[in-house]
Parts: C-alpha cells; structure tokens; sequence
C-alpha cells in the first residue's frame, strides 16, 4: 500500500529524516517507535507532505511525493496529529461535519458509523468538544480522521497525557478499527502497548531505521527490552 524510500526531511539546516526506508501492506497495523526527536513525527509529515522532504513515498503505485497535502488526503491518507487539536469551540458532530469536508455526500452515514464505533461521542454530539476529557478528545481526533474514509490512518502519540485505563480503551479500539478493514501507522512513544497491538515496528533512531522485524518479536528483543521498555 505505502512504499517509502529514501526519505529525508529538511528543517533549514537540521535534517530530521536521514534517508528512510519501510513499507505498509494493506490491514497491517505498523508502529515507529524510538525516543524524542529521533523522526517519527518528521515521517507522518513527509508523508502528507507538510514538510520539506526529499525521496520517494509510493501509495498504491503512484508517486505521491510532489502532491500538495490535501490531494495527499484526498488519496486516502488521513493524520491524527499528536495533540490531538479537536476544534475546541465546535461541538462534536460539528467537529465530524469539518472532517467530512472531503465526504459530504456521505457525512450521514459515517456519522452514524462513528457514533456506533465510540457511543461516547454520540451521547454527547451535542457537547462542545473543549470541555471532553483528554480521551474523549482523542477518539472525537480520530473519529474525525475517519469521516473522509481513509485507507491509511495515521496517529501520532495518540496515547500521550492519557491515563493507562484510558490508554487500554484507545489501544482496543486501533485493534478494532483493523478488523474493519483500516491500515493503520501508529507513531508511539509508549513502545510496549504499541508493539502489543501491532502485526510489524520500525525502531528510528537519529533519523534513520535501525531495526525492523514482527512487533512479536521485538517485544522479546533485549536490546528492545532496554532501551525502549523499561527493561
Ligand atoms: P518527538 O517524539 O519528540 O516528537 P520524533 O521522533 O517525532 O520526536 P521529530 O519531531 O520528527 O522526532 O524530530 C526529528 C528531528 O528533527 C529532531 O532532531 C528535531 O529536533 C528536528 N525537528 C523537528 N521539527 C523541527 C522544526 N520545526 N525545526 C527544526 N528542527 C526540527
């Protein structure tokens, strides 16, 4: 489905990606892992192309690489940011109407679909999204992400501030969302949970790849163990 290669991102002087390579197979969930500053936002960005980038990413065949962002997304690849940045003085069924924006004509039905997959938020459509928890926000940033019906989601640091039950319920429902069909890209700092939940894990490090294998396996890897989960 996604194909990178040889990715570099540039921020003026500093290189932030060194030359990335990886790939994503349809209905796979992969993780990036690897600690602050070592390039797993600048991925998600070079993706979208929000940042200056040079290399190639291939999405179903084509270059995608010199589109501007929102064909990029138009394409069917959606990004959580980390943060989560709901519009905070619209309700919840106005923040799902802005992320239908490409997909108005189906708004009603994946409205619904949305308020099925996370009964929270239906309970409160009516709610002004500042004043959700900070959980509630993050599945009202993803249910958004999905109201254009992509086929890649992309979530960044999506369990960062959230208490560990909360961070249970966010992790079951990226497994959820993978039996419905969704590929997903998950950028994780909590390297244990995200490696639970993934089929394949990239670790990054000072902007380059340095280890790739079964999220299974990595899990059990010592140097893994270490240095990313707490021994
Ligand atoms: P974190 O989890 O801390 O966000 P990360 O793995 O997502 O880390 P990036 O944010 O992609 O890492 O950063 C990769 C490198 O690029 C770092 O050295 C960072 O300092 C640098 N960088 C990122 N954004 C900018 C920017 N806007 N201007 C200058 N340098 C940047």
């Amino acid at each position: 489905m996604l194909k990178i290669k040889g990715l570099h991102v540039y921020y003026g002087l500093i290189e932030g990606l060194k030359g990335v390579d990886f790939h994503i197979e349809e209905h796979e969930i992969v993780t990036l892992i690897g600690s602050n500053g070592a390039g797993k936002t600048s991925t998600l960005g070079a993706i979208v192309n929000s940042v200056k980038t040079k290399g190639e990413v291939e999405f179903f065949g084509a270059n995608i690489s010199k589109l501007p962002t929102h064909k990029i997304i138009q394409r069917g690849i959606a990004l959580v940011p980390e943060g989560r940045k709901v519009f905070i003085n619209l309700t919840i069924e106005e923040n799902l109407r802005m992320g239908a924006y490409n997909n108005d004509e189906n708004f009603e039905r994946m409205r619904d679909r949305m308020y099925e997959l996370f009964p929270r938020l239906k309970e409160r459509c009516a709610q002004l999204a500042g004043t959700m928890s900070g959980g509630e926000q993050q599945m009202l940033a993803i249910a958004r992400a999905l109201m254009g019906e992509p086929k890649l989601l992309m979530l960044d640091e999506p369990s960062l501030g959230l208490a560990p039950k909360i961070v249970g319920e966010l992790f079951d429902t990226i497994t959820r969302l993978r039996s419905e069909g969704i590929t997903i890209l998950l950028v994780e700092q909590n390297a244990f949970a995200a490696l639970k939940v993934a089929d394949r894990a990239y670790v990054l490090e000072n902007g380059k790849v340095v280890l790739s294998d079964a999220a299974s396996n990595l899990l059990h890897n010592a140097e893994i163990k270490k240095r990313y989960l707490g021994g």
